[in-house]
């Protein structure tokens, strides 16, 4: 834990280790989680802190003692402090994380929006971060098209790199001396290798920070040489061909690439549900529904917990991390210890999930609504 005086900001890559340093973190003194969103329409100083001094509100009408009371506006008084530092917004919205007595002051900049919130509890509230994080894998579009190649990688709905090849692989001057009838075969030849070395550029890409999902665009001619050639792994992630122009505007191909996520992600998470519930029928290794699989994160089977966005339930935890319910007991069957009282047993589900390293994943919208009725699932280690 490191002692700052101000805020860290924290470029995109260090998401993962930041989170799994705040997945482990807890302060008895209390930890201040605020989720802050700046809507561009009115990202005024007036404007975002009116909505920060708005979260307060219901923070103060909680009943806690005065000692947890003082704690809390000291929280306070550093975030509104940290916020009115800014000289402009550092992002769409933000994440912090303040606990004064251990040193945390962790200030996240995030380019996407997130509903605004604040809660002061034991630990850093987690759940809508890892569920906005789940949301946005990195996209890379790849226009190709005889003489250029565009790769363009998104991620958090910002380029986050782009790259543009020229096809002149071999010099214009040996092209007037060749025959006719060698024209075309060359041409095939010139295009083949343009492909590879694109090829080469999107895995070393994918190498270095994993491509979730490929969308192409270009003539079909062109694209059916490179798919051709395309390695499986890569072949599998096209989630979409779609038509553009080699050089159009990064922002519109972020804007396409919006909506190509939003179909993927929720024909997905359909798939994902069907294989969900039909191995938890079959008694295979999947739980659906808010018992079996609390239970499972308790015991620490939990491959992968799949999670509906923005719904949770009050429940109670052990503080020996073993036992997770949707129950109004008092003590844990397992131990007798007394149990943890929350009004969001996602949060201490996700945190649970994530300490036994398991993946946690959050539906899709429409997804979300589909499951709904059954609750929270997984998939088990055994
Ligand atoms: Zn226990």
């Amino acid at each position: 834990m490191q002692n700052e005086i101000r805020g860290t900001l924290l470029d995109d890559g260090h998401y993962d280790s930041t989170v799994h340093h705040l997945v482990g973190y807890h302060s008895d003194e209390g930890v201040l989680t605020v989720y802050l969103d700046i809507d561009p329409a009115s990202a005024s100083r007036e404007g975002y802190e009116a909505v920060l001094m708005n979260l307060w509100k219901p923070l103060h009408a909680q009943p806690f003692d005065q000692w947890t009371r003082g704690r809390m506006e000291y929280e306070m008084a550093g975030v509104t402090d940290e916020v009115r530092g800014w000289e402009q917004a550092p992002g769409r919205s933000v994440a912090m994380f303040f606990s004064g007595p251990g040193g945390l002051r962790t200030v996240i900049p995030l380019q996407f929006p997130m509903r605004s919130m604040a809660r002061f509890e034991p630990r850093p509230v987690l759940s809508p971060l890892i569920a906005a994080l789940d949301e946005h894998s990195r996209y890379c579009v790849l226009m190709f098209d005889k003489d250029h190649a565009r790769i363009i990688t998104v991620v958090l709905s910002t380029v986050e790199e782009e790259v543009t090849l020229h096809g002149d692989v071999i010099g214009r001057s040996a092209v007037g001396g060749w025959a006719q009838a060698n024209y075309a075969r060359h041409r095939e030849h010139h295009l083949q290798e343009h492909a590879r070395r694109t090829i080469e550029h999107v895995w070393a890409i994918d190498r270095s920070r994993p491509i979730h999902a490929l969308v192409l665009a270009g003539p079909d001619e062109a694209l059916a040489v490179l798919r051709r050639m395309l390695p499986t792994a890569l072949a599998r992630s096209v989630v979409a061909t779609m038509p553009m122009e080699m050089f159009a505007v990064a922002a519109d191909v972020v804007k396409r690439v919006q909506a190509i996520e939003v179909e993927a992600r929720e024909a997905k998470d359909h798939e994902l549900i069907a294989e969900l519930v039909t191995e938890a029928e079959s008694g295979g290794h999947a739980s659906v529904g808010w018992d079996g699989t609390l239970r499972a994160v308790g015991e620490g089977r939990v491959h992968m917990l799949v999670l509906p966005e923005g719904k949770t339930r009050a429940g109670v935890q052990c503080p020996e991390g073993h036992y997770l319910a949707v129950s109004q007991m008092k003590f844990c069957p397992l131990c007798g210890e007394t149990l943890w009282q929350t009004e969001d047993i996602v949060e201490n589900a996700v945190r649970s999930a994530m300490t036994t390293d398991a993946q946690v994943h959050f539906l899709a919208p429409k997804a979300s609504e589909d499951m709904a009725d059954r609750g929270i699932a997984a998939f088990l280690r055994y």
